[in-house]
């Protein structure tokens, strides 16, 4: 009853939200809602690590996960990830953070998810739990040691940082009272999902200004999923079926937040999307596009010879590396990604620069490089 209630809520606020937002009447422009998945961590920054699990791994197998079920669940939404292998945007780690909030921004998200793996000190505490963003003074404050105590530094802004006169907290402040019940309805339904899987429900949370949630203009949760501290978590996440349920959780709550919302989100029959045409290529290609026998790749490197694409220096690209023929001395060019135009090359070119510092994108067709 009271998620009816919420959602109906929701159908009347929606207006205001989307006004704000600034994409009204798209939905009467065909343009598809769009989801950014987070995978917590990555690069530089692992996470936490307990025994056989990283939390950057788990976390980034499980948005892989949710990204190929709401194929099948829902055929008018596009779904982004901020990364698609073991990377970062930036070394800085609030750096890193917004910046997969501008990510966000860009692809126009009506919706952030960043996903983490939970930790504590005291090995007790158990649970999901989802993070939605408060700008409220009391709260803010309340909750900064608590944050403080198991998320690293970067990953939220110390209210004695913010400068409550600035013309950005104002903006975020507003953006925040639009944005809030929003990600609080979908934080709800994502907590009783991973709680239907035994996990014990902690709630939706607010408090800490987490850096991914403030610069995001929009609504947005960080899920956390399990305690990898806690030796009953533990076992459920290492558990073979756990990544998947977890992301069925995810995605379901996904798909119950845009139909609460408008309606609009067609879903797909099940039966028309075969299983295996969702390919691990297709969820690397992080652009939302299918595999292309044209378009724009990065290059990484090129070479007067042939070498293992599985070769260690390519690194954190390794076993991602596709080698497409060029002219010149240099023919073979060593590329990662495959992007239907040039602008969405470009979004991955900053992350393949902390590596390959003189990494470029250029056009291919057919397994060649071409200049036209
Ligand atoms: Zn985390």
């Amino acid at each position: 009853m009271r998620n009816l209630i919420i959602a109906l809520m929701l159908s009347v606020i929606l207006p205001v939200a989307a006004n704000a937002a600034g994409v009204e009447n798209v939905a009467s422009e065909g343009r598809k809602r769009v989801v950014v998945i987070d995978p917590g961590h990555g690069g530089p920054r692992p996470g936490k690590v307990m025994k056989d699990i990283a939390e950057e791994d788990y976390v980034l197998d499980v948005s892989k996960e949710v990204r190929k079920q709401l194929k099948t669940k829902l055929s008018d939404l596009e779904v982004y990830l901020t990364r698609s292998s073991d990377s970062a945007y930036h070394e800085k780690q609030s750096e890193d953070n917004k910046r997969r909030a501008e990510f966000a921004n860009r692809k126009g998200a009506d919706l952030y998810v960043s996903i983490h793996a939970n930790a504590h000190e005291k090995t007790t505490v158990n649970g999901c739990e989802v993070w939605v963003l408060t700008l409220n003074e009391r709260l803010m404050n309340q909750n900064q040691g608590q944050a403080a105590r198991y998320a690293d530094d970067g990953d939220f802004i110390d209210p004695k940082d913010i400068d409550r006169t600035s013309q950005g907290f104002m903006m975020a402040v507003a953006r925040q009272l639009e944005n809030e019940p929003f990600s609080r309805f979908f934080a709800e339904e994502c907590c009783r999902n991973m709680s239907s899987y035994g996990l014990k429900n902690l709630g939706v949370k607010a408090g800490p200004v987490f850096t991914v949630l403030y610069y995001f203009e929009g609504p947005g949760v960080i899920v956390e999923l399990a305690y990898l501290t806690n030796s009953e978590d533990y076992a459920y996440l290492s558990k073979k079926e756990s990544k998947k349920e977890m992301a069925t959780a995810i995605s379901d709550a996904i798909v119950s937040y845009f139909k609460a919302l408008d309606g609009n989100v067609a879903e797909t029959p099940v039966e028309s999307v075969a299983e295996d045409s969702v390919t691990e290529d297709d969820v690397l290609t992080a652009a939302g596009s299918e595999a292309l026998t044209e378009g724009y790749t990065i290059q990484l490197i090129s070479s007067t010879t042939e070498v293992d694409k599985n070769d260690y220096q390519f690194k954190s690209y390794k076993g991602r590396v596709s080698l497409y023929m060029g002219t010149g001395r240099y023919k073979y060019k060593y590329c990662y990604g495959c992007y239907a135009s040039r602008e969405a090359a470009q979004e991955e070119l900053a992350r393949a620069r902390e590596t390959f510092k003189d990494a470029y994108v250029v056009r291919f067709k057919d397994g060649n490089i071409v200049t036209k």
